[in-house]
């Protein structure tokens, strides 16, 4: 066991549901912290950095459209094994074969509108969290234009990041 970051979107479907509270509530409740987070909107760029894996297959482009179709609330969770407890949770990508209990069997509409992204692996988690804060210093998710409020800050710099933000 170790602890590990995982990045955690919920996405427009659930946001537009009202529903953030509700799917955070299980990280908590399973030992998953939030250590960054904030709603956006995303770009094109955006998105299509999260799937670059699934550029050229035939739900990509809907896959983007729908990303990109409302705000999504872009999450870093921490925790013991946090990576694959957050795919546990999540269910499987098709909400009808996820098992009862998880996010998607609970939320999802379907396999498009499936409520959450999650990283699959320690290299997706890297990848897609991008800047660790506590390492470099800087602001994680420049490249959503995004301001985090991160535990880590000095509270002047926290100040800043609520102000700008
Ligand atoms: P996951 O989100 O479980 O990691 P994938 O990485 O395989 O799943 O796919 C990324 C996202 O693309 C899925 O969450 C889903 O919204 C969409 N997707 C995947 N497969 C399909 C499909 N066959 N038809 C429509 N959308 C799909
Ligand atoms: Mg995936």
């Amino acid at each position: 066991m170790s602890i590990e970051k995982t990045l955690s979107i919920i996405k427009p479907d659930a946001v537009s549901k009202n529903i953030i509270g509700k799917i955070i509530t299980r990280f908590e409740d399973n030992g998953l912290y939030l250590v960054a987070g904030k709603l956006l909107h995303l770009s094109d760029d955006d998105a299509g950095g999260f799937y670059q894996e699934h550029k050229g297959k035939p739900f990509y482009e809907d896959l983007i459209k729908f990303m990109t179709s409302g705000p999504v609330f872009i999450q870093v969770l921490k925790g013991e094994d946090a990576i694959i407890k957050n795919r546990e949770l999540m269910g499987d990508t098709d909400p009808t074969k996820a098992k009862k209990g998880t996010i998607r069997a609970d939320f999802a509409n379907s396999i498009d509108a499936n409520a959450v992204h999650g990283s699959d692996s320690q290299t997706s988690a890297i990848r897609e969290i991008r800047r660790d804060p506590e390492k470099s210093g800087k602001t994680p998710y420049q490249s959503c234009r995004a301001l985090f409020v991160i535990q880590s800050l000095p509270r002047k710099k926290l100040l800043n990041a609520a102000l700008r933000g």
